[in-house]
């Protein structure tokens, strides 16, 4: 019995060499219940019961993408590994190898779990912010001083967030889950000032989040049109059919391209 992670998933490791992998997504949460208290129940999916407590697994909204799997063996578990580099542990040379290894948007390569472990679009927003770089500046010929750049800004934003999310839970589970939070610098912030030069935060928006950036500390002042959207989203569209990662890049009805 013990608690291990791979990537965004959490894994429980059980009796027999079976493991339950759980994968939150958006609006999966886990929470505890006190003994004997009654699961809410329109958004429980699973109830965990240990001896002492009960562990809830619920997801919020009506879409449901939150996973449990059940797996047998060390070798099934690492078959459910993206693969992913865990940059808090590798080296830069690492680091740049990963990045460089396709040509992609910086915004992609750092959102695409096979390339980069657990960092999601509010991080990459603000990795590319603290780094100083355009999210479709691109991974092949990105020089070397800002793929080291990159790299620091990486670490320094997991790092920080990580003790900062652990200082505010304390001692208790971790109860506010959300991609939004207080003190990030650019990312959920449009239009609300740069807090390194005071600009407003731009945006692009996609079907299902937006990429937050700061025009000024980031692109030069250049405002990323549609059109630049629009190159992601037909990049974004060859690059799935030849692999299964998660980038979604539609544009909203009502968006206007510029050229
Ligand atoms: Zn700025």
């Amino acid at each position: 019995m013990g608690l291990r992670r791979i990537g965004k998933r959490i894994v429980f490791e059980l009796e027999g060499g079976l493991f339950l992998v759980l994968h939150l997504m958006i609006a999966g949460r886990l929470r505890w219940l006190a003994s004997g208290a009654k699961a809410p129940g329109r958004i429980s999916l699973a109830v965990f019961e240990f001896d002492n407590a009960t562990l809830l697994l619920t997801e919020a909204g009506t879409k449901r993408r939150a996973s449990i799997h059940l797996v047998e063996g060390e070798a099934a578990l690492a078959a459910m590994d993206p693969g992913g580099l865990e940059v808090l542990e590798a080296r830069l040379e690492d680091f740049a190898a990963r990045l460089k290894a396709d040509r992609h948007t910086l915004k992609r390569a750092l959102t695409d779990p096979h390339l980069f472990s657990g960092i999601g679009n509010a991080y990459s927003d603000e990795i590319l912010h603290r780094a100083k770089l355009s999210p479709f500046a691109q991974t092949s010929s990105l020089p070397d001083e800002d793929v080291k750049r990159l790299y620091d800004a990486t670490r320094a934003t997991l790092a920080e967030w990580t003790e900062r999310l652990r200082r505010e839970a304390g001692a208790d589970f971790p109860e506010k889950v959300t991609a939004f939070r207080e003190g990030m610098a650019v990312h959920g912030r449009f239009r609300k000032p740069c807090p390194v030069c005071g600009s407003p935060v731009q945006r692009i928006v996609y079907a299902e989040n937006e990429t937050n950036y700061c025009a000024r500390c980031q692109t030069g002042g250049k405002i990323l049109a549609d059109r630049a959207s629009r190159a992601c989203s037909r990049r974004a569209g060859r690059a799935r059919s030849t692999s299964s990662t998660e980038g979604r890049s539609l544009l909203l009805p009502g968006s206007r391209a510029r050229f």
